[in-house]
């Protein structure tokens, strides 16, 4: 049994993990980690999540792999941290920051000075290592006008590679245009990020994370490269529209899931 909001969810509630990460979610958004905007971005997530049986599917894990191998053979790694990314997977992006070596930052959407320093503070209070420091040197991503276009000079400015999650797909696709290769851990297949990414994780970032953290502990670099050399995006992509097209059939014939 676990208190939400003063009201008891029993383990045995099929919605029992989805309601704790919304609970997740709302606690991110009382200490002003998350936007209202990622509460609503939150939703999307979950109803792809639905369709795929939240679970991580075989082509999610291949993308996993990738990303992990990415991030062992790249020469500056960083991982891109939001409001809701951090608010979700604290612990699982310490672990994976501290298996790879990977430097952290933070790069928000909706930006403000006081939200950079809160998520900075909730991920050291984590034990997430190798934080750039909200007062980094900054310069700006180009293209991206506002404030959602700065980052720091050496973390995201300077970086080989980088991992994403939840991002909006304007700034995925400028961070390609820029010349990075990125890996996007995005529930949804057909937004911007998704289809932008060198790398799309279509898995739920708390479970993808995990699994990298998993995939980080045994990788060697050479199985790093024969991981790269068989990668095809445009495969996994294409799988995973065929999970939720399976699962969907399945359920316009039966009439259940
Ligand atoms: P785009 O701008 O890339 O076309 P979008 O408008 O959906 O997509 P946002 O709302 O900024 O962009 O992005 C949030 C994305 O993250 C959504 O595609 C959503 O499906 C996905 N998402 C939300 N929560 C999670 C989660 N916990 N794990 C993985 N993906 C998630």
């Amino acid at each position: 049994m676990v208190d939400v909001m003063g009201h008891e969810i029993p383990r045995s509630h099929p919605r029992y993990h989805s309601l704790l990460i919304r609970e997740r979610l709302v606690e991110g958004f009382n200490k002003g980690l998350v936007v209202p905007q990622g509460l609503i971005a939150h939703g999307r997530g979950e109803a792809f999540d639905y369709i795929l049986g939240e679970k991580t599917h075989e082509f999610a894990l291949r993308a996993e792999r990738a990303a992990v191998a990415s991030i062992i053979l790249a020469s500056k790694p960083v991982i891109s941290v939001n409001g809701n990314y951090a608010a979700l997977a604290a612990e699982e992006i310490a672990r994976l920051a501290e298996a790879t070596g990977a430097l952290v930052e933070v790069n928000l959407f909706y930006r403000s000075e006081e939200r950079v320093r809160r998520i900075y503070e909730h991920l050291r209070d984590h034990g997430v290592p190798n934080l750039l420091p909200p007062d980094c040197e900054k310069t700006r991503v180009p293209g991206l006008e506002s404030p959602r276009g700065i980052v720091c000079v050496d973390g995201i400015a300077s970086a080989d590679f980088i991992l994403l999650a939840i991002e909006d797909g304007d700034r995925t696709e400028a961070l390609v245009a820029w010349g990075k290769r990125v890996a996007a851990i995005d529930l949804n297949p057909f937004s911007r990020t998704a289809q932008k990414a060198h790398i799309t994780i279509v898995d739920e970032a708390i479970r993808a994370t995990r699994n990298m953290v998993e995939i980080a502990s045994s990788m060697s670099p050479e199985e790093a490269r024969r991981v790269l050399d068989d990668y095809s995006n445009s495969e996994v992509l294409r799988e995973a529209f065929r999970a939720m097209l399976e699962r969907l059939s399945y359920a316009a014939s039966k009439g259940v899931l």
